[in-house]
C-alpha cells in the first residue's frame, strides 16, 4: 500500500507514528493509498522546524516574497492538469470542478503576489511638535491551517498564501481524506524559492490538531470543516490564547421571486445544487419558491435532471462524481429515506435510476414540500440534494432564512432590482448573490459565513486574510526640530 508522506522542512517525511488512515478513490470504492496520522512528537518537531525558519522568513525583503509567490503561481498554472487529476481520484470531484476549484485557488495566489501593498502601514506626520505616528504589520510567528476534504487544493491556498506572504512560518494540516494535493502544493512552494521550513504540510487526526491547539509555539489557528469541530477548534484555541478563525457548515437558501427568468434558475438550481455532488459550503441546498412559482419551477429542474451524467472523473463526458465515503453516501441517502416520513415529498430519488456499479454514487435529488422542523431542513446534509419551501411572500423567506442556524451564502433570483436591494438589506448571511447561486468572494474581497457558519471575527483571505496573520505595531516618535535642537548637527540650519 502506498504510503503519503509529510513534507517537511523542504521534503517528502516518512510518518513514523505508525497510525494510518486509509485514502480511497471514491469512484472505485476502494482504498488506493494510506496516509500517516502524525504523534504528539513528530507534530511536535515539525512546529520547532516551523519556528527555527520563522526569523530569516520574517527578515526576507518584501520583493524576495512576492517573486517567491509569482514563481509559485506559474508552477501551479504549469502544473494544473496534474492538480485537479489528484483531487479527482483522491476526492471524486470531476476533473472541470477539481478544475474550477484551483482557479479559485490561483486568484489567492494572485493576491499575495501583491504582499508589499498588503503590508503597508498608516503615517500621520507632526500629530505634536516634532512628533509622529506610525503603524506597521508584522508577522505572527508560526501559524496553523486546517482543512476541510471537500476542497482539497482551494482551501489550503485560501490560507497558506497570505499566511506564507505575509511572513509567517505554516503547519498545514489537511483532511486526511483526501491530502495527496497539499503536498504537491508544497513542493511546487519549494520549487519556487520558499525556503525549508516556512511551509511543513502533517498529516493527521484529532491527535494532531489537538497538538496544534495546544501548543505554546502556535500563534493562530485557520479553520475551515463542520460546524462542531469548528466550534471545538474556537473555543480550544482561544482558550489557549491564540488568535482563531473557524469556518463552519451551512444550509445555503436560494430564493427564487415570481418575476424570476425560471430557465435561469432552473439552471442555477441544478448547478449550484448537484456540481461537487453537493458538497460544497456554498452548495444550493434550499429552493424557495415564493408565490406560485414553485411548480414551473420544479418541472424546469426535473427535465433537466436526466440529463446530468452521473459517473467517474475518468470519463470527460461526466459532470457529477460520487460522494467522498461509503459512510458518507449511506448518510446522505438516509435523509431521502427519511423524508417521506417527516411529509415531505420526494420528487425525484437519486437512490433509483442507473448508477455506477462500484464506487460511493447517489443520483441528484430533489425534494418538495419541505418544512422547518424536518431534519432534511435543519441539518446539513452536504450531497447532491436539492430541497425546496414554498412561501406566500417575500417576508415569509427571509425570515425563514434568516430563522435558520447556518449564514453561510444565500441568493436570491429577480428582475426587480429594488427586491434584490431590500434582499441584501434584511438577510442575516454572510455572502449574498443577486442572480448568482454560489457568490464566492474573489480573492481581494474575503469570505465568510454568519452564525453557526462561522466561529470568531476574522474572515478568510483577502485583506481579512493580511489582517488575520499580522500584528499591528504601532509607533509614536519625537525628533527635537534641528533648528532649536541643542545638539550640535554638524551641519548649518537653514530655517
Ligand atoms: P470536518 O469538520 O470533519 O474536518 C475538517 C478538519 O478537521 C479535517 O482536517 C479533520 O481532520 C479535522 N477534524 C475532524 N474531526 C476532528 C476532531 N474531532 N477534532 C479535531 N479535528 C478534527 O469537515 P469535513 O467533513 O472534512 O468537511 C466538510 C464540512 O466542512 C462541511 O460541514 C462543510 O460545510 C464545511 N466547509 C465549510 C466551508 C466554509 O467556508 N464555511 C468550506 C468548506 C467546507
Amino acid at each position: 500500500m502506498r504510503t503519503i508522506p509529510h513534507w517537511i522542512n523542504g521534503q517528502d517525511v516518512t510518518p513514523t507514528s505508525g497510525n494510518f488512515g486509509p485514502v480511497f478513490n471514491p469512484a472505485l470504492g476502494e482504498q488506493q493509498a494510506q496516509v500517516g496520522l502524525a504523534s504528539v512528537s513528530e507534530m511536535n518537531s515539525a512546529i520547532a522546524i516551523a519556528k527555527a525558519a520563522f526569523p530569516a522568513w520574517r527578515a526576507a525583503s518584501l520583493s524576495k516574497k512576492a517573486e517567491i509567490m509569482f514563481r509559485f503561481r506559474e508552477l501551479v498554472v504549469a502544473h494544473r492538469d496534474e492538480i485537479a487529476g489528484l483531487v479527482s481520484i483522491e476526492h471524486g470531484k470531476v476533473p472541470s470542478d477539481a478544475a474550477g476549484e484551483l482557479a479559485r485557488g490561483i486568484e489567492n495566489i494572485e493576491f499575495a503576489c501583491g504582499i508589499p501593498s498588503h503590508m503597508k502601514g498608516g503615517f500621520s506626520e507632526q500629530v505634536s511638535g516634532g512628533v509622529d505616528v506610525y503603524s506597521i504589520k508584522q508577522p505572527l510567528g508560526v501559524v496553523a491551517g486546517i482543512t476541510p476534504f471537500n476542497f482539497p487544493a482551494m482551501v489550503p491556498l485560501w490560507m497558506l498564501t497570505n499566511g506564507i506572504a505575509a511572513g509567517n512560518t505554516f503547519i498545514l494540516k489537511p483532511s486526511e481524506k483526501d491530502p495527496s494535493v497539499t503536498v504537491l502544493l508544497a513542493r511546487l512552494l519549494t520549487e519556487a524559492g520558499l525556503p525549508d521550513g516556512v511551509l511543513n504540510v502533517v498529516h493527521g487526526d484529532k491527535l494532531a490538531v489537538d497538538t496544534l491547539l495546544e501548543h505554546p509555539d502556535i500563534a493562530a489557528v485557520s479553520f475551515v470543516g463542520s460546524t462542531p469541530i469548528a466550534k471545538y477548534i474556537y473555543s480550544t484555541g482561544t482558550a489557549n490564547g491564540k488568535r482563531v478563525q473557524a469556518l463552519g457548515g451551512a444550509k445555503n437558501h436560494m430564493v427564487v421571486l415570481p418575476d424570476a427568468d425560471i430557465n435561469m434558475a432552473a439552471d442555477a438550481s441544478v448547478s449550484a445544487g448537484f456540481g461537487s455532488a453537493g458538497e460544497r459550503c456554498m452548495a444550493i441546498s434550499v429552493i424557495v419558491a415564493v408565490g406560485d412559482v414553485a411548480d414551473p419551477l420544479i418541472e424546469a429542474i426535473s427535465a433537466r435532471i436526466p440529463a446530468l451524467k452521473v459517473g467517474p472523473g475518468t470519463d470527460p463526458g461526466n459532470e457529477m462524481g460520487p460522494l467522498i465515503t461509503q459512510e458518507h453516501r449511506n448518510k446522505v441517502a438516509s435523509y431521502l429515506a427519511g423524508a417521506a416520513a417527516e411529509g415531505a415529498t420526494v420528487v425525484i430519488d437519486g437512490r433509483e435510476g442507473i448508477l455506477p456499479e462500484k464506487g460511493y454514487f447517489l443520483n441528484p435529488s430533489v425534494i418538495d414540500h419541505v418544512r422547518p422542523g424536518m431534519k432534511v431542513y435543519d441539518e446539513e446534509i452536504f450531497g447532491p440534494v436539492l430541497s425546496v419551501i414554498r412561501v406566500d411572500t417575500y417576508e415569509e423567506a427571509v425570515e425563514l432564512i434568516n430563522d435558520h442556524q447556518y449564514g453561510n451564502g444565500t441568493a436570491i433570483f429577480t428582475r426587480d432590482g429594488g427586491a434584490a436591494r431590500q434582499f441584501q438589506f434584511d438577510i442575516q448571511v454572510g455572502m449574498v448573490g443577486i442572480n448568482v447561486p454560489i457568490p464566492v468572494p474573489v480573492a481581494y474581497y474575503s469570505f465568510g459565513g454568519w452564525k453557526s457558519s462561522l466561529f470568531g471575527d476574522a474572515n478568510m483571505y483577502g485583506p481579512a486574510g493580511i489582517e488575520f496573520y499580522t500584528h499591528t505595531k504601532t509607533i509614536t516618535s519625537r525628533w527635537p526640530d534641528p533648528a532649536t535642537s541643542s545638539v550640535d548637527l554638524g551641519f548649518p540650519q537653514t530655517r
